[in-house]
């Protein structure tokens, strides 16, 4: 990866011609806007609905705050020429503007009130949209460096990024509409007025909107490097990763790491922050000029009275206010170049194609066939070689199956297959004669059962970390505790504090951490848990636990087991013997089948590992 040589990144790919072109990159920064309102529309409608009326208000108030402004000055004036005659109207005018001016306020009060709201509901939408498809996904996907990149994006973005959606959103229209009104007002004065208002504010537009242009494709360039800096933040941070860090004295140079690519990073933000300000600078430099040359023309056709005094505060009043309305639409402009990032990102994620679950089959014409691999191949994706080639199996209800081989073998890629996380390549896997592809999902997962060597630690009760085996039962203490007997788990749960209600994990207060060995006794009496599954497959969960303990879980299991099928993945010869039928993996390929007599006599690997490792025993 680039990041170990900085100052040697890729260079971020240049935008084409028409990129280039400022139209285009304007409208891209409304390409997600309509999408954004929709989200916000479907999250609370009746706040949606208040936030634009109110967005309406402020946006009018102001140029009509204005307007009775110049009526004021223009009363006092007549009103010192009659000699104080007319002051109750000049009074009434005033009180006028109060009122409109607490209205302004009111409104921009209102509008900060429904974003805070709406800000709060729009996090947690996007969270549950963000979760519930990941519920979608397959292993696959999860295991996808971009794809996972996007999910971990999307996530930690999700509280900030819609509440400044929705406040430059609204922003932009209320300042719009200010705009507008000042416009109008202006037009009185001179169209001309008008024009050089707008125009004024152009060039930094459109140079606002290149540079937003160049940081949105600098993010996106640079995700591989953020993707290492979040990573390792993870390692150099988390309780989980603390132990072997402190230990190895891996810390600074981890630590090193990071800051180099936090340096490549920040050269290259330098250089556009300076461009962008320095730019800033040259293009406000013509905003400025204009204002005070209108400003001389206005204070002109005022001693030419053309117009009144009150007009001249009015319409200059205008102008500058205008001016500012056009900087704010400039910076809200350019912040949703960042929200359009967020929200490209975010609906890339959502839009992840998932095939639709096809089987609907609840159970196989022959249920007394059990599993057959029928010439099975597999490639993970993206890889060039096969991790399972041509594997042929049969394993009937009532038998037992040891899976063994060297690391890499294949032995996990099966099992995967056997329980549909992946589907093979080539052959077919059969469940009771039918095509596993065939069957429903949640009918299919009913019928398996799986411990994984890297099952999952569950922060939360001990209780259910057992009752996680079924998710029907996930409660219910009594078959946590019967599992738990069968998992020999149950003797060590009941010295705990508070048995099976007590916490694990370090997350928590109170949380107890247990031993490799108490984890895989949990994880085993997860397994029994399921009661209804005719397949169990045991994929090495048992390697912390002693040889003596793992015999007897795998003799309970096989007893357990009279109609079902027992799978076992384990390094221990000594509990691999006892299944009824033993298979050697090597490259991905079935290199020795048969019982473990039949295998000794056969005199190859097995027999050969299992002497290895008797002796060792000796
Ligand atoms: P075992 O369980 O026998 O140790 P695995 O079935 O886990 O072996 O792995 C078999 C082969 O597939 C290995 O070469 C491994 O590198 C590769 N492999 C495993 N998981 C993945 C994956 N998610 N993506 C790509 N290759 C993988």
């Amino acid at each position: 990866m680039s990041v170990d040589r900085p100052g040697k990144l890729r260079r971020p790919p240049s935008a084409t011609p028409l990129e280039e072109l400022t139209l285009r990159g304007f409208f891209g920064v409304f390409r997600y806007g309509r999408r954004a309102i929709e989200l916000v529309w479907r999250t609370n409608r009746l706040l949606t609905v208040l936030l634009a009326g109110l967005t309406v208000l402020a946006g009018l108030l102001p140029a009509s705050v204005f307007y009775i402004g110049a009526l004021i000055v223009d009363g006092v004036l007549a009103a010192i020429r009659a000699g104080g005659a007319e002051t109750r109207h000049v009074v009434a005018l005033v009180i006028i503007e109060g009122v409109l001016g607490a209205a302004i306020a009111g409104a921009q009060r209102g509008i900060s009130t429904c974003q805070s709201l709406l800000r709060v509901q729009l996090g947690q939408r996007i969270n549950e949209l963000i979760l519930e498809k990941a519920l979608t996904l397959e292993l696959h996907h999860f295991e996808d460096s971009e794809f996972y990149d996007k999910l971990t994006r999307a996530r930690r973005e999700a509280s900030s990024r819609p509440l400044s959606l929705v406040t430059r959103t609204f922003g932009l229209a209320q300042n719009g509409i200010t705009l507008i009104t000042y416009a109008v007002g202006l037009a009185r004065f001179s169209p001309w007025a008008v024009a050089v208002l707008l125009l004024a504010g152009l060039p930094a537009f459109i140079a606002e909107t290149k540079f937003s242009g160049d940081a949105f494709r600098l993010f996106r360039w640079r995700s591989p490097e953020t993707r290492m800096q979040t990573y390792l933040e993870t390692v150099l941070a988390r309780e989980d990763h603390a132990k072997e860090v402190k230990l190895y004295g891996l810390g600074p140079r981890l630590l090193q790491k990071y800051r180099d690519i936090f340096h490549t990073l920040y050269e290259e933000d330098r250089a556009l922050t300076v461009r962008r300000d320095a730019w800033g600078f040259c293009l406000g430099l013509i905003a400025t000029v204009t204002s005070y040359a209108a400003y001389a023309w206005i204070v002109v056709a005022t001693v030419r009275r053309a117009i009144t005094v009150g007009q001249m505060t009015m319409y200059l009043s205008f102008f500058r206010q205008g001016q500012s309305a056009v900087a704010a639409i400039l910076s809200a402009v350019s912040g949703m170049y960042e929200d359009n990032l967020y929200l490209s990102t975010l609906y890339e994620y959502l839009e992840t194609e998932v095939p639709p679950p096809v089987g609907t089959v609840e159970r196989g014409p022959q249920p007394e066939d059990g599993v057959r691999f029928e010439d099975v191949s597999f490639t993970y994706p993206g890889e060039l070689s096969p991790a399972l080639e041509n594997v042929t199996l049969h394993l009937k209800p009532g038998t037992s199956l040891a899976l063994v081989g060297e690391n890499g073998s294949g032995k996990t890629t099966l099992i995967k297959l056997l329980t549909r996380l992946y589907s093979p390549t080539r052959g077919r896997i059969l469940l009771d004669g039918e095509d596993l592809a065939s069957f429903e999902e949640g009918a299919l997962r009913e019928r398996i059962g799986v411990i994984f060597q890297d099952f999952t630690r569950y922060q939360m009760r001990v209780g259910e970390n057992v009752g996680a085996g079924d998710e029907r039962y996930f409660e219910d203490e009594a078959r946590w505790r019967e599992a738990a007997a069968k998992g020999r788990a149950s003797d060590f749960i009941e010295t705990l504090p508070k048995g099976y209600h007590t916490q694990l994990g370090k997350w928590f207060q109170e949380g107890r951490e247990l031993s490799g060995g108490q984890w895989q006794k949990v994880a085993l009496a997860r397994a029994f848990m399921r009661t209804r599954a005719d397949v169990l497959v045991l994929d090495e969960p048992t390697s912390a636990i002693d040889a003596q303990a793992e015999a007897e879980v795998f003799e309970h299991f096989r007893q357990l087991a009279r109609e079902r099928i027992t799978i076992l993945i384990s390094h221990r010869f000594s509990t691999v013997r006892m299944a009824d039928q033993i298979v050697v993996l090597d490259g991905g390929r079935i290199k020795e089948r048969g019982s473990h007599e039949e295998l000794m006599r056969l005199d190859g690997t097995y027999a050969r590992l299992f002497s290895l490792q008797a002796r060792g025993y000796r």
